[in-house]
Order: structure tokens, then sequence, then C-alpha cells
């Protein structure tokens, strides 16, 4: 298979960012969050199998996921989280593995937030790179965008791998505690790194 990095880290550590410094070297993102949102947008292509798995009341007046809907569903309800699952992550995956083969960057990387969790993308990936941040960072960071409690940015860290289980899954790690300046080094050590690799296996 061609060279892949699968890009992860928790919320709020700085995936999107890292991901554009990325992009701005020549790589190619594939965003599984982009995907997943558009699969649900109006007349998404996850829409009818959704609309039929839970009832048209889950698709609002313009065919959009009802997301507010469907997120008190899935919180009260593991069976329903997982019907919802087994209709997004085959369909996730597939439109990735389509957008990576139509990609000219000069490699590819998939951005899967929850990347350590799922075994899929842990196999198809050659290599994962976490962005790290100390946890009191990441709920900072958080709260500011998305003005949110703290009680709520903790729920949502409880809910995902913790932070060491990520460090040890990874092959490469992007400290990304101080500012954004201090990415720049760190990203062109891997940027270069990631040419040779993508050299090397190009058949
Ligand atoms: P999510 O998992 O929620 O999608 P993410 O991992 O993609 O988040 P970003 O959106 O890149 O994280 O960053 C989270 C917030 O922190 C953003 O508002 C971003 O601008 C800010 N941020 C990221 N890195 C830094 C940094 N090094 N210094 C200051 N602010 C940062």
């Amino acid at each position: 298979p061609p060279f892949s990095i699968g890009l992860t880290g928790g919320i709020g550590s700085g995936k999107s960012t890292v991901a554009d410094l990325f992009a701005a070297r020549g790589a190619s993102i594939v965003d599984t969050d982009l995907i997943a949102h558009s699969l649900t947008a109006p007349h998404g292509a996850a829409m009818p199998a959704i609309v039929a798995a839970f009832g048209p009341a889950f698709a609002d007046a313009a065919g959009a996921l009802d997301r507010a809907r469907m997120r008190s569903l899935v919180f009260a309800d593991t069976g329903a989280k997982a019907r919802l699952e087994a209709i997004l992550h085959p369909r996730i995956r597939d439109a990735a593995l389509a957008a990576a083969a139509a990609a000219t960057g000069s490699y590819v990387i998939y951005a899967v937030p929850l990347l350590i969790e799922s075994g899929t993308w842990r196999e198809r990936v050659t290599r994962i790179l976490a962005v790290d941040c100390p946890e009191e960072v990441q709920i900072a960071r958080v709260m500011a965008r998305n003005n949110l409690p703290e009680s709520q940015v903790k729920a949502i860290m409880a809910a995902q791998v913790g932070r060491q289980a990520r460090l040890d899954a990874a092959d490469d790690v992007i400290e990304n505690s101080a500012g954004i300046e201090a990415l720049t080094p760190q990203i062109d050590r891997l940027h270069n790194l990631y040419l040779a690799f993508s050299k090397r296996t190009a058949t």
C-alpha cells in the first residue's frame, strides 16, 4: 500500500492547526471529520440509511442530520450509537480512501480524531502521528474556542483514549503546548522524513 500517515490527538490538541501546516508544505490532508459532516449534510450520502434506520424525525427540513436529536439519542442509548456508527464508519472509510486515491500531494495524511480507538484505521496507515499537549492546555483551548464549561470538555475527553495510550501508539509526536511558532521546526523535520518515506515506498 502507498505510504500514509494517520494524524490524531485529543480534542483541542491542535490537529487542525498541524494539518494546515503540513498542507502548506504540499501534503494532501484527508479529514475524516469533514467527510462525516458532508455525509450527513443536506442530501448527504448517509442520510437515506440514517432515515431508514432511525426515522424521518432525524432529518431536518433541508434533509440534513438533526445533530441535536441524534446526539441526545446516542448519549442515552449505546445500541443506537452502534447502529449509527455501523452506517457512518464504512462510508467515512470508503470516502477517505477515494479522496486519498485522487490526492495530488506529495503524501497523504488522514486526520482521524479517534484513530487510536479504531482498529481499522490503525491497520490502514503506515505511520501514526500524535499531537500532544497537557490536558490542562486542551481544556483551556476548547473552553475558549467553543465557549464550553470545563465539565463538558472533561466529559468529551473521558470518552477519548488517554494521553499516555495515544503517545504509546504513536510513531511520531508533535508537542503543541507552546506557541504556534514552536510547531514550525517540528513540522519541517517530519515533513522531510515523510517525503523520504514516500519516495522509498513509491512503486
Ligand atoms: P478538535 O479535536 O476539537 O477538532 P483540534 O485538535 O483540531 O481540535 P485545533 O482546532 O487545531 O485542535 O486547536 C484547538 C484550538 O486551540 C484552536 O482554537 C486553535 O487555534 C488553538 N491552538 C492550537 N494550537 C495552538 C498553539 N500552539 N498555541 C495557541 N493556540 C493554539
